[in-house]
């Protein structure tokens, strides 16, 4: 991945766009912000963070579990070939996609459901991001990574998780390791938290 590139686009999106009219004069903190149905956007530097460790490649198919407000599928979409992103509230993905399409993303594929199941038709991803707190790491999203694949995905409790970078060696095998604590919402669903 061309970091500079990353950081460059990072600087250049205005993250207002993304937030309701009456979160948009605090978009330049940097820490979370409500977007509706007690979702978040996530905080920027950690925004940057996680894309800096999945380090998506130009050729890259992308799977996003979480849309929210678009900001993060966003810096995805830049920097990869293809964005695949689920996000479980319906309005919240209309809204998000809205702004995508107005900001000229041609190349992101949406779907209203349950993320925590991943997108089997689509599989297998070379990226996997994941913005919302898992219990355990789904076996789901663990299969549906292409060998040679990055998983970034918060798990644990509600009240703080591990930031956990997961890859996939060529031969299947797999290696987890802990990038520190974060505190994200819950991943709802068949593999996450119950609804
Ligand atoms: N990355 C987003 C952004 O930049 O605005 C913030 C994502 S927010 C912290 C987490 C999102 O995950 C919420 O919009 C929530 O509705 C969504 N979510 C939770 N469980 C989900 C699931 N099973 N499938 C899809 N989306 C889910």
């Amino acid at each position: 991945m061309d970091h500079r590139e990353l950081e460059s686009y990072f600087r250049s999106l205005d993250r207002s766009f993304f937030l309701e009219d009456d979160m948009k004069s605090y978009a330049c903190l940097d820490q979370p912000l409500p977007i509706g149905h007690g979702q978040t956007i996530s905080q920027p530097s950690l925004v940057l963070e996680m894309t800096r460790l999945l380090s998506p490649e130009k050729d890259s198919r992308v799977l996003e579990i979480g849309t929210g407000s678009g900001f993060q599928t966003a810096l995805l979409a830049k920097m990869s070939a293809q964005v695949y992103t689920v996000e479980r509230i319906a309005e919240l993905m209309e809204k998000a996609k809205k702004r995508l399409e107005a900001l000229g993303f041609t190349n992101i594929f949406y779907k209203a459901g349950d993320g925590s199941m991943g997108w089997q038709e689509h599989a297998p991803f070379d990226r996997i991001m994941v913005t919302a707190a898992a219990g355990i790491l789904p076996d789901e999203l663990v299969g549906q990574l292409a060998p040679g694949g990055r998983m970034v995905i918060p798990v644990g409790p509600p009240s703080v998780q591990e930031l956990k970078l997961i890859t996939k060696s060529d031969d299947g095998s797999i290696h987890e390791e802990s990038m520190g604590l974060v505190r994200f919402v819950e991943l709802k669903g068949k593999y996450g938290w119950a609804e």
